[in-house]
């Protein structure tokens, strides 16, 4: 069950990250929170590195794999906005995650552009009419785990029958191409990334209200990053070394103050990670991250 495991890696990521945006954005009416889940690997005493590196699970990486293979060039983004039986998209919202996606674009092409890697998007719904669809799911959004595996069952249907990744990447000629699924409730947004197994037409799923940092993480997951937060899935010493060496670094934290400001960086490891950059120094000491 790797896919699942790796599903709940990604849910565990996310929902911390909401939970501190949510903090900042929603101080007085925040949503009911589930839960936090505690990390698997956590040793309570110290080990050694190679009795750590057989009790850490693998971390599999999506680099170079899926339809959102490598951060270069052009990628297209599909939107896809789900109802549920009790809760529906408006237009006015809707349009209102365009700004959100927009400011997460301008950052990663920004820091592409630092990282000498030219890229672009092409994702305003607005004008590509063939980028923007609709669907209505019949299962409840608060049954947890259920949700991951109702969830999964109709993306592999939407991606068959709904939406064609390879004409649509063909008429844009794009490099990339990625679907956002967007759900009118507020959670956890996850990504669902392709690392070999199962569909490689990669999705992020959004909730309502995350921030232009979050979406810029999750959308880095897709080509390839990693968590290195807390519940990553790495050691306690990999955290504590990004913590202290990049304590901006969007793959850590997406806490901010404004909805549609990022302030976080791409650290060498994240930039490593996706193949902005082909080596890391920090690979001797921390060999885990290898890309
Ligand atoms: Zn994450």
């Amino acid at each position: 069950m790797k896919k699942s495991v790796r599903l709940q890696r990604f849910m565990i990521c996310a929902g911390a990250f909401f939970l501190i945006c949510a903090f900042f954005l929603f101080p007085v009416t925040g949503p009911a929170f589930r839960e936090s889940r505690k990390p698997s690997f956590a040793p309570e005493d110290k080990k050694s590195e190679e009795e750590q590196k057989e009790e850490t699970p693998e971390i599999l990486s999506s680099y170079d794999l899926g339809y959102a293979g490598t951060l270069e060039g052009k990628t297209v983004i599909i939107s896809l906005f789900a109802d549920s039986q009790y809760l529906r998209w408006t237009r006015e919202e809707e349009e209102k995650t365009l700004p959100v996606l927009a400011s997460a674009i301008s950052y990663l092409t920004e820091e592409a552009q630092k990282a000498g890697k030219e890229v672009s998007f092409i994702y305003d719904w607005r004008e590509e009419e063939d980028l923007f669809y609709t669907a209505r799911v019949f299962f409840p959004f608060d049954e947890e785990g259920k949700f991951i595996d109702y969830l999964d069952l109709r993306t592999q249907s939407w991606v068959k029958h709904k939406v064609s990744y390879d004409d649509l990447l063909a008429e844009y000629e794009a490099d990339n191409i990625l679907m956002i699924i967007y759900f009118p409730d507020e959670d956890r947004s996850y990504a669902v990334c392709y690392d070999g197994e199962d569909i490689p037409e990669e999705t992020m799923i959004m909730f309502k209200n995350a921030n232009a940092a979050t979406y810029a993480h999750e959308m880095l997951h897709l080509f390839g990053a990693h968590d290195l937060y807390e519940d990553g899935g790495y050691p306690e010493e990999y955290l504590q070394y990004v913590k202290k060496t990049y304590p901006k670094e969007v793959m850590l934290t997406v806490k901010e103050r404004d909805l549609l400001k990022i302030t976080k960086i791409i650290s060498p490891i994240t930039a490593y990670h996706i193949g902005w950059r082909e080596d890391l120094p920090e690979l001797e000491e921390y060999p885990l991250w290898e890309r």
